[in-house]
This record gives structure tokens, sequence and C-alpha cells, in this order.
């Protein structure tokens, strides 16, 4: 196409605009990036001041207000260039792992990068600047086609199209869809590449090593990746085991969702990424996965703890689950119980449960300690509230044929 076809003047990135959303509302926006429609013109990636950045978008140029041009916005690029510089030390680069800790309370509704530690922010302002343009609208995975929320580092022409499609069993990434209809008559997968460990009804959990099955479980980390915010492990999977919910019927295990986890966590994490696929939310699916993880927990003699940040959706979850086995446990047990003790029973860090119940009203900090104070009638009260329900879906323990690894090992050594 002849540059002069294009009779649309492309607007600058950086400026900022009122953007009509999909509810027709108009609300200010940044262009974070700009292309070439196919048939002239051009179509903005914006970024609703405030807002989510799942909520990031491609829109024509008739949902921008250009009368609303809005005036002395940061340059924010500029900022992140001088920063990202900065961290190429690599002493900084050390602490990466720990500094993600104190993203902890960086919500999606962001800080400033003034309120935050010098650190935090470069790191903060160097995800921003990686994840900010996200080209894949669209991926196609068995039989759903799924809204994406945000980038991934797909590698090179796979990042930039609009739709990927994803075989659902071996997750292989394809551009086009013929390629996937070939595939998916060729593809001799049925089951995540692992070993089945839960299996109750039509759903079924897979336990698969990041080191056995280093593909799969990239390109895992890679569609997982379109729907987390945070999120830094794509490639170095070995150190990780990720556990693979799906549902059984006659074709094969379908994936539902995943967590993974590190073999040797020094954090006490028991979940490093914890995902819902879109078009299983809501259904307690997120719930069984948590229940699942503190139920490996539990066998491993261990206590742990989601590594944060946790996603907002994530967070929710969390407190959900919590609030309902405490409540459970203090429902019927009669006599004391001490955080310890409620610690040991569920495999839920003494920290978790202090701040769920400080959530509930029901801790009270005495002479230096944490002491529950609750009487049956608050938790009964919590227990009717319509947030607190019984999960659709539990883990039946009895299904679950699991040894914890150490284990193993030790049973190894013996023979
Ligand atoms: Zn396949």
């Amino acid at each position: 196409m002849k540059s002069e076809d294009n009779e649309e003047t492309q607007l600058e990135i950086g400026d900022h605009y009122l953007v009509r959303r999909n509810d027709k509302s108009w609300h200010a926006a940044e262009i974070i990036q700009t292309r070439a429609k196919e048939l002239g013109g051009y179509e903005y990636y914006v970024h609703y001041d405030g807002f989510n950045r799942r909520l990031d978008e491609w829109v024509d140029l008739d949902r921008l207000d250009l009368s609303t041009k809005l005036e002395d916005q940061q340059t924010k690029i500029n900022d992140v260039k001088v920063m990202t510089t900065d961290l190429s030390d690599g002493t900084d680069r050390k602490l990466t792992r720990n500094q993600k800790r104190k993203h902890d309370e960086i919500n999606h509704v962001q800080k400033t990068y003034a309120e935050m530690d010098p650190t935090t922010a470069a790191l903060e302002k160097e995800h921003e600047a990686i994840t900010k343009v996200k080209y894949i609208d669209k991926v196609q995975i068995g039989k759903y086609e799924i809204d994406t929320w945000y980038f991934s580092p797909y590698p090179d022409e796979y990042g930039k199209q609009t739709k990927l499609f994803i075989c659902e069993y071996c997750l292989k990434y394809m551009k086009l869809e013929k390629t996937f209809r070939y595939h998916q008559s060729q593809c001799i997968y049925r089951f995540p590449p692992g070993k089945e460990i839960y299996r109750k009804g039509t759903l079924s959990v897979f336990e698969v090593d990041g080191k056995d099955s280093k593909i799969y479980c990239q390109n895992l980390c890679l569609l997982a990746k379109l729907f987390l915010d945070h999120k830094t492990l794509y490639f170095d999977v070995e150190p990780f085991l990720f556990y693979i919910l799906t549902e059984v019927d006659r074709h094969g295990c379908h994936l539902v969702g995943y967590f993974s986890k590190e073999k040797e966590s020094p954090d006490g994490n028991n979940v490093a990424c914890i995902l819902t696929l879109p078009p299983f939310q809501r259904k307690g699916y997120g719930k069984f996965l948590i229940a699942f993880s503190y139920e490996l927990s539990k066998l491993d003699g261990t206590v742990g703890s989601p590594e944060k940040p946790l996603s907002d959706l994530g967070k929710l979850s969390y407190r959900s689950y919590w609030s309902w086995v405490l409540l459970e446990i203090l429902r019927d047990f009669r006599g004391t119980l001490s955080i310890k003790d409620l610690s040991e029973l569920t495999s839920i860090t003494q920290n978790d449960i202090i701040s769920t119940l400080q959530s509930l009203n029901m801790v009270k900090y005495w002479k230096g300690q944490h002491v529950i104070c609750v009487t049956p009638k608050l938790v009964d009260e919590h227990l009717k509230s319509a947030q607190y329900k019984r999960p659709v879906l539990t883990v039946d323990s009895m299904c679950l044929r699991w040894e914890p690894p150490r284990k193993q090992q030790k049973l190894n050594k013996k023979l």
C-alpha cells in the first residue's frame, strides 16, 4: 500500500486522549503503540489511566476524541530507558527474586514510582516497559476462542500475530488455522506428559516435571502469561513441578488450569504461579487448585504460602479459601486452639492465618502475641454470609496418589 493512500495522520505515542471504551464510557488513555491496518489507517494500543492493564486494547481512530488531547503527561518511556540501564550491572539483578516480594502491595491500581523504593520502582518500570504492548488478542485452544489479557513473550513472528492457535494437549502454538487443523489430526497426546496423581469423577490432576517435559512446560508458561500480569518464569522451567488440572471425557484430558511449584523453595512457597483458563473461571476450579496445593503440603508435613505478588483475582481466591478452611475448623472445634495449631492442621502459614483472622475480626494482639478471639455466633454469622459458602469442588484426599519427593528419595536410597 502506498503511503499517500493513508490519509490519516498517525498520532504520537505517549499522547493522552479521551477514548471510548467498550461500555461506551469515555476515559483518559495513553497511546502506547500504533500499527498500520491492512486496509489503510492506523490502530492504537491504549492504556486507560488508573485501570488494570488487562483492559489495555487496540482501538480504531473513531474511538478517540481528538479534540481532547490531554497536555503535559509524563513521557514515561524516557524514564524507563534510564532506569533499566541502571539495573544492568548485575548487582541489582540478584535482588530480583527478593524484590519481587516487595511488589506484594503494589496492586494493579498502582502506587506512583515516587512512593516506591528505587529498586522496586526500577523493576516495576522495566516490567511495564517489557509487557506494555499486547499484540495477541485471541487464542484458540481446544474448542474455545479466548480473549487474552496481557502480553506474553511468544517468540518473534508468533508474538506479533493477532490470533494464535494452540493444541490443547501438547500446547504447541501455531500461526495458521490450517496448520492447527492438521496438527489436531496428527497430535498423539491426549493428556499432559506426566503422572496422573488424582482422579475423581471427571476431574484429573497430572504432575509434570519441568526437567522431563521442558517444551510442554515452557508452552504452558507462555500461555499462562497471556492471563497473568506479574510473572517472570517462562523458559527456566526445570526447577519447577507443574500440577495440571484437566476435565476428562472420551476424547482426552482437557486443560482447565494449573499451578507450578518450586522443587526446593527457600521462601517456603507451595505455589509459584496459579491460573484457571478464562472459560473455566468462576466455577470453583481455582479454589480446587488452591486446596490441592495445601493437600500436597499436608502430605509433605510442611506449611506453605503462594509466591507474591498475587494477582488481584488470586488474592480474592486465596482470601476466600483461607477464610472457609479456618471457619470450618473454628465451628467444629471445642476447646482452645492456637494459631500454631491451626497452621499445623491446615498447612497454611501463621502469617496467612493471622491476616485472614484479622480480616474476619477474630484475632487480638495480647501481651506480644496474636490470640484467637471468637464466639460460635461470630463463626456462624460469617459462614452464613454468601462470601464463605462451601467450595463447589473439593479435593477428596482419598483419591490423591502422591508421595512427597523427599520421601521418595529416601525410599530409593533404601532399595
Ligand atoms: Zn498437539
